[in-house]
């Protein structure tokens, strides 16, 4: 299950505010997309989501309980890095299995587990090299496989593919579409490019200056923007 509420959040560093009162519901399977300028909020925001920052006002649901107040941990939420988080002296099972490992997960379990997400990732004949003898591509593919074999109830993404070229980046989108399909997972993904958003989400949230300017689906976004921000930034002719 991975429903997740927001409710009235802000955040506030000091005396500045950066989150300024988000409503939002995420249902249980949904690509949702977090889109704006940089500087709006999305990084913090999906940081709250995570529990890597602490809410200063509002409450967070995750399947009807109020998690708010949990760290990372309690959550059931994995964050994806990007691929150059990847310890460099690990095997690419190593690498996967490592989260699982430092839990205290027997060494059968934690095979099955990687196996499973190899499997799922195209990664199977890789799992004996090291970071540095795979592509850019099989290197992000590693860094989701951690995530994926803690079996969360959402995925969260921020902007990773942007250390990626063009090409690996098209790439990349294909995989995530396909990663999203075959696991059924909710996913929360931050990006600044438009065409991921468009190509991606089910449903798109576009922010500006940590308020939430428009919710909706690509189509709507792009055929009924609420206004000129929104058709500026989803690229629509309004
Ligand atoms: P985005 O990911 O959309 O580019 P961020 O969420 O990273 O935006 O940042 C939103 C705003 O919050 C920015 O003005 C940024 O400088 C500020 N900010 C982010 N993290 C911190 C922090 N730890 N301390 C102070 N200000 C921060
Ligand atoms: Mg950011």
């Amino acid at each position: 299950m991975g429903a997740i509420q927001l409710n009235k959040v802000e955040k506030w560093f000091g005396s500045l505010q950066v989150i300024k009162g988000i409503d939002l519901d995420i249902q249980d399977g949904e690509f949702v997309i977090f889109v704006g300028p940089s500087g709006c909020g999305k990084s913090t925001l999906l940081r709250l989501i995570s529990g890597l920052e602490e809410t200063s006002r509002g409450e967070i649901e995750i399947d009807g309980k109020d998690v708010t107040a949990l760290p990372p941990s309690g959550r059931g939420l994995s964050m994806v890095f990007q691929s150059y988080a990847l310890y460099p002296h690990m095997s690419v099972r190593e690498n996967v299995g490592f989260g699982l490992k430092t839990a205290g997960l027997p060494k059968d379990e934690i095979d099955k587990k990687v196996n499973a997400a190899a499997d799922v990732l195209k990664l199977d004949e890789y799992l004996d090299r090291r970071p540095k003898a795979l592509s850019g591509g099989q290197r992000q593919r590693v860094a989701i496989g951690r995530a994926i074999v803690r079996e969360p109830s959402a995925f969260l993404f921020d902007e990773p593919l942007s250390n990626l070229d063009a090409a690996l980046r098209v790439e990349m989108r294909f995989e995530v579409a396909r990663l999203h399909k075959s696991l059924g997972t909710t996913m929360i993904y931050v990006t600044h490019d438009q065409v991921e958003a468009m190509t991606l989400a089910d449903k798109i949230v576009v922010l500006q200056a940590g308020r939430i300017e428009q919710v909706g689906s690509p189509r709507e976004l792009y055929e009924r923007p609420d206004n000129l921000f929104v058709a500026q930034f989803i690229g629509s002719p309004k």
